[in-house]
């Protein structure tokens, strides 16, 4: 993503369970994100510490200026949905169909799994 003069980077997916509402939860990420050192800059997608977005929150659409989901990338982005399957391969993603078949659409390009 982005620029192409960054670093190699380390992607992976998780599913949480939790009682915070999205948006809690999306302070609750971005407050781990500053413990880890981040900086925010001007320029977006360029290399960081540490990234966690929210790809998907149940079966919700969210579209409020602070947070959308599912993760607007998230149908295009190999380094997204070849993960997200491994965990996930049954989901349902809202709005944009099943993982199975954004997948089929996806190629790996420079995409490799770390063992
Ligand atoms: P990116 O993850 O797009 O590379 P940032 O991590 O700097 O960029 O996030 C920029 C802004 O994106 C955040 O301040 C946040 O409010 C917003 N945002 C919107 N939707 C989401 C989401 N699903 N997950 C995480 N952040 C989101
Ligand atoms: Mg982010």
């Amino acid at each position: 993503m982005g620029p192409q003069d960054q670093p190699d980077y380390v992607n992976a997916v998780m599913c949480v369970a939790t009682k915070l509402p999205p948006i809690d939860l999306l302070h609750c990420l971005q407050r781990i994100e500053n413990n880890h050192g981040r900086v925010r800059k001007a320029e977006r997608w360029g290399a960081r510490t540490l990234d966690l977005d929210m790809l998907i929150y149940d079966d919700q659409l969210i579209n409020i200026p602070e947070l959308i989901v599912p993760h607007p990338g998230l149908a295009e982005r190999a380094f997204v949905l070849y993960p997200l399957f491994e965990i996930a391969p049954q989901l349902m993603i809202p709005g944009k169909g099943n993982i199975a078949d954004l997948l089929a659409q996806c190629p790996m390009n420079e995409l490799r799994r770390l063992d």
